[in-house]
């Protein structure tokens, strides 16, 4: 199955490109994961709520996505959290990975099947080494590490577009992250000294550790194969990050690594790039705290194309919050249609706003024209409510719609699964019990009929209208 209408705009080519796969009705995708040396600030989470809306697209098209995420918990930024802290690697970055996943199962972001640790993946790290040194790509410095040879590799600087005039054969930088202007041979394997403190592995290529490129060309090649349909990351990875793992996985297997590469642009704030350097970020935590709702934040990071800048105003996210609200009203305005009869117009309406939904959506993930389809199907529809021209049916039809669109979006929750859900008998004599209490201001009984109901998973919330409940979010 070939979809050719779904194109990708790829930062190899600079070009959208109409996307074929490897495999036919599969996906082989692979995303850098976080550096787990802090809390992910709301700037890193764009990048998966990106990844989470590719994937979700991918298999709302029925492809069988196979995703794999990394997860960097070697390299130098952590080693250097450790020491401040004095205490392992390991405990220092569990608090970080167990934060991370809590932030993107909050986001309602699809976990990857796959997650390897780096630290769990020395001996892969090490075979793609000495494969390199084979090849004579790789070689060892006078410190003892080893370095790759980006002379020896005839395309290096294919992805960024590099001026290859500009590349000093023979200099090298032995720290992760460095600019253009820097490019030189990078290592492979740093070999110990006494800043690693107590991080390192003994291996045959020496104690020492593995620089943070490697980790990934290691990784992806051992779970998707030697080339990958679709390899993401934020546009600062393309230089050196991705161009370093072209390089390396390349020269090893003599294969093209990466079909599709698909970048996501920065999130501003205040004009600037949000980043742990500049101190001008905020975390989902800061968020939630600050009381923002989980879902106004997925959807503020959602809705612009993944392709472009945008900035983070805490007024942009209350925009956002009073968006879904629109949504959430429009949900249960048509619970509310109960007319027998009504006109044919909601087929047509529906069947080309699902038409138009998935042509944009093809076409590089075109968000903002998603979103406005889905906002004039809304508009519409209202119209038809208003006059009485949908029934039941219709409206039965337009809410499965917008579930389907949902499936993408990933915005609702389970709001929708709300009213279909008939709660226990014993449940609804507790919450009739406790609005006894409450009009008799019996406000003891009425506390403890809540934390019980609490302890059985709903959430109950006091509105002008009335009592109303909710399920708990399970956690799977
Ligand atoms: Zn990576």
């Amino acid at each position: 199955m070939v979809i050719l209408m779904l194109r990708f705009y790829n930062t190899m080519t600079r070009k959208k490109e109409v996307f074929e796969p490897i495999e036919e009705g599969k996906v082989r995708l692979y995303s850098c994961g976080l550096t787990v040396y802090d809390y992910a600030h709301i700037g890193n989470l764009r990048a998966y709520v990106f990844v989470d809306l590719l994937r979700r697209w991918l298999e709302y098209q029925g492809f069988n996505v196979k995703h794999v995420m990394n997860i960097t918990d070697v390299d130098d930024k952590t080693i250097r959290g450790m020491q401040k802290e004095s205490i392992s690697l390991k405990q220092y970055t569990q608090r970080y990975i167990d934060a991370f996943f809590e932030d993107l199962q909050v986001l309602n972001i699809k976990k990857a099947k796959i997650v390897p640790k780096a630290t769990e993946h020395i001996d892969e790290m090490v075979r793609l080494v000495e494969t390199l040194m084979e090849k004579g790509y790789g070689y060892r410095g006078e410190d003892g590490s080893i370095y790759y040879a980006i002379s020896r590799f005839k395309n290096y600087g294919k992805l960024s577009k590099m001026k290859l005039k500009k590349l000093k054969a023979g200099a090298r930088v032995k720290v992760d992250e460095y600019g253009k202007e820097q490019a030189s041979d990078f290592t492979l394997w740093k070999a110990w000294d006494p800043d690693d403190d107590n991080v390192f592995w003994e291996t045959k290529l020496g104690k020492g550790r593995p620089g943070w490129h490697i980790e990934c060309s290691a990784m992806s090649m051992k779970y998707l194969g030697e080339t990958l349909d679709i390899h993401t990351g934020g546009v600062d990875n393309i230089f050196p990050h991705h161009e370093n793992e072209i390089a390396q996985s390349e020269a090893a297997t003599g294969k093209k690594f990466v079909n599709y590469w698909l970048h996501n642009e920065h999130l501003l704030i205040k004009g600037e790039r949000m980043g742990k350097s500049l101190r001008n970020f905020y975390t989902l935590r800061d968020l939630l705290r600050m009381g923002h709702n989980p879902f106004a934040v997925r959807y503020f990071l959602l809705s612009t194309h993944y392709r472009k800048q945008f900035s983070f105003t805490l007024e942009s996210l209350e925009a956002a919050k009073n968006t879904l609200q629109r949504l959430y009203d429009f949900m249960e305005r048509l619970e509310e249609v109960e007319r027998r009869e009504g006109g044919k117009e909601i087929k047509e309406l529906t069947e080309k706003a699902r038409k138009d939904f998935e042509n944009v959506m093809d076409y590089d993930l075109d968000i903002s024209k998603a979103l406005a389809t889905v906002f004039n199907l809304v508009k519409e529809v209202n119209i038809l409510i208003d006059q009485g021209r949908i029934d039941r049916a219709g409206a039965e039809q337009a809410r499965n719609l917008m579930i389907d669109f949902d499936k993408v979006l990933g915005i609702f929750g389970d709001f929708w699964k709300r009213k279909e859900e008939k709660l226990p008998k014993e449940v609804e004599e507790l919450i009739r019990k406790r609005e006894e209490a409450r009009k008799a201001k019996d406000w003891k009984t009425a506390d403890t009929i809540r934390d019980k109901l609490r302890m059985m998973g709903i959430i109950l919330v006091d509105t002008p209208e009335g009592v109303k409940w909710k399920k708990e979010r399970s956690n799977d």
